[in-house]
């Protein structure tokens, strides 16, 4: 397949290195240059895939001049890929500011899809996958116990990301909202020390208040309309 794109959204590892396709690795070699939020993290991935394309910096704080000056080279005939940190470049980071520019200026843009901490986390939930609801990540301080209190009336699968700081503060905030909903903590996807948690948001609260958080989190809540009807279930049952 001849690949003609200007800007290619190339997913890489979410801590495992293998986890990156062939054809991400043969674009990364073929682009002039590739994109990323962390050029030193990103160097290490390069090397480990025998990738010496040149780096470039675009992160959430770069200028609109960085957003234009790449969008110049693209026009200039240059052809880039954009990766971030990990996982699928445009999921809760920067690369949709670069997309939209890209587009604006009649440029063309080509996913080559991967790992997402998301849809990895989802998969392995037991959690039902059919409709499923990604909040990205929540609002540290304003907004936050809105968007909590919101989250509990999604019907499908919650999916959403939380930083080590914030999982006891989530997971007290679910406890007052939604105590015996099934909820999955997913830690350190794809790396040595995986881990799913699984249980009710009361049962998990109490697991976490005796240990430290370390690591990335994707948390999973179960949708409301599965809790509904599991619990017309268990009445029925009952009578
Ligand atoms: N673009 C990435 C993706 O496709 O998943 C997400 C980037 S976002 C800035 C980083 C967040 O994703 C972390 O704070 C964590 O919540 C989640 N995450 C990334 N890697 C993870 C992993 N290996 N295990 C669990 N969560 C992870």
């Amino acid at each position: 397949m001849k690949e003609t794109a200007d800007l290619y959204l190339v997913a890489t590892p979410i801590g495992n290195l293998e986890d990156i396709t062939l054809r991400a690795v043969r674009i990364l070699q073929e682009v002039d240059f590739i994109a990323a939020e962390d050029t030193r993290l990103s160097r290490r991935l390069l090397q480990h895939h025998d990738i010496d394309t040149p780096l470039t910096s675009y992160h959430d704080f770069s200028r609109p001049g960085v957003v234009a000056r790449l969008v110049g080279r693209l026009q200039s005939g240059e052809r880039g890929g954009l990766i971030s940190d990990a996982g699928m470049p445009g999921i809760s980071d920067p690369g949709y500011r670069l997309v939209a520019a890209v587009l604006d200026a009649g440029l063309t843009v080509t996913p080559i899809p991967g790992p997402s901490a998301h849809t990895a986390a989802l998969v392995a939930s037991g959690l039902p996958t059919d409709r499923f609801v990604f909040e990205g990540f929540l609002p540290r301080k304003k907004g936050r116990a809105g968007r909590f209190t919101r989250l509990t009336q999604n019907s499908a699968t919650t999916v959403f990301y939380e930083s080590p700081h914030r999982l006891l503060d989530a997971l007290e905030r679910l406890a007052t909202l939604a105590p015996q909903r099934r909820l999955v903590i997913a830690r350190e996807l794809t790396k040595a020390h995986e881990e799913f948690q699984r249980g009710t948001v009361t049962e998990l609260l109490e697991a976490q208040q005796n240990r430290s958080p370390r690591g990335e989190y994707v948390l999973l809540l179960e949708g409301h309309a599965l809790f509904e009807k599991r619990n017309r279930q268990v009445d029925a049952a009952g009578d």
